[in-house]
């Protein structure tokens, strides 16, 4: 992606540890590497199409002046988050924040911390076999729209599908949504488990009956393998209940570990069904 570069922006504020950092104050050094597409701006010579670095160097200043850290990891990490959500255009950010009077009492040119943080894409199947399941539906996509550090891009319709695994019990109702996130995937799985609090949801035997069930499907082309999270969700190719909703809002989403698209997932899924009957 493209990039523009605001290099050692001197702010005076009053972060730090010590009481002469937080009464006195010092000098820090801001470097902002913003990342966008300039191409529409470049084309157009129209400033309305790209961010505007003034703007940005004065919500920087204003920003760390307004507020107080202890730590410049905090720093960093909160002014990351304030311009992703501040500018529509910045897709990510890597940020640089320099202490050259660092109160360390040795011979040292600057301290500093960086970052980089960025908009992800997200993709979460919804499910509930509970009660007003359409409703349970909604609301978890409501939750979601709440979330100022969630954009939810696509929802795709509901369908009606019979039970799994455990078999006695009533239809399911399943959809999947497409979101752009700037939490990373422990927080986004922590998110989505709140959502399903805020649903009541009871949780009586594992894949029984339940209000609502939000998974992660893919988190960019990510791979995660931790104990309490898999990404992408390893029951994808096996659930026609997941790809149908999937094709329809992102038919050409390649699988990162399978290589295939959603559509070709469904493809053989569904000659594998119609085999074995
Ligand atoms: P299931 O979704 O398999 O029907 P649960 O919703 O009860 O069952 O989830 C059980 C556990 O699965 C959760 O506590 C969570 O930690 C874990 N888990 C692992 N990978 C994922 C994922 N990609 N999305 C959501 N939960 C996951
Ligand atoms: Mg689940």
């Amino acid at each position: 992606m493209d990039r523009i570069t605001i290099e050692n922006l001197q702010v005076y504020a009053h972060h730090g540890v010590l009481p002469e950092e937080t009464v006195l104050g010092q000098r820090f050094l801001v470097t902002a590497v913003l990342e966008l597409e300039t191409r529409p701006a470049g084309r157009t010579d129209d400033l309305e199409l790209s961010v505007n670095y003034a703007v940005v160097s004065e919500k920087i200043t204003a920003f760390l002046q307004k507020n107080t850290f202890r730590l410049i990891e905090s720093a960093a990490e909160q002014l990351a988050e304030y311009l992703l959500l501040e500018f529509p255009l910045l897709h990510g950010i890597t940020l640089t924040i320099k202490k050259p009077w660092a109160p360390v009492g040795l011979p040292l040119d600057t301290v500093s911390v960086s970052i980089s943080r960025q908009w992800h894409t997200a993709y979460v199947a919804l499910g509930s076999n509970m009660g007003d399941k359409e409703s349970y539906l909604n609301e978890a996509v409501a939750f979601l729209q709440n979330e100022k550090t969630i954009r939810v891009q696509k929802v795709s319709d509901y369908l009606v599908t019979k039970p799994y695994g455990v078999l006695d019990q009533d239809d399911f109702l399943n959809g999947c949504l497409q979101l752009q996130t700037l939490l990373i995937p422990q927080e986004l799985l922590e998110l989505l488990q709140r959502a399903e609090q805020a649903a009541n949801r009871q949780r009586l035997r594992h894949w029984g009956p339940r209000t609502l069930d939000l998974d992660i499907l893919f988190y960019d082309d990510q791979i995660v393998w931790e104990p309490n999270l898999v990404i992408p969700h390893p029951e994808i190719p096996k659930r026609t209940f997941v790809l149908e909703p999937m094709v329809q809002i992102a038919p050409y989403f390649v699988h990162p570990i399978l290589r295939k698209t959603m559509r070709e997932l469904l493809e053989t899924l569904s000659a594998k069904n119609t085999d074995n009957q």
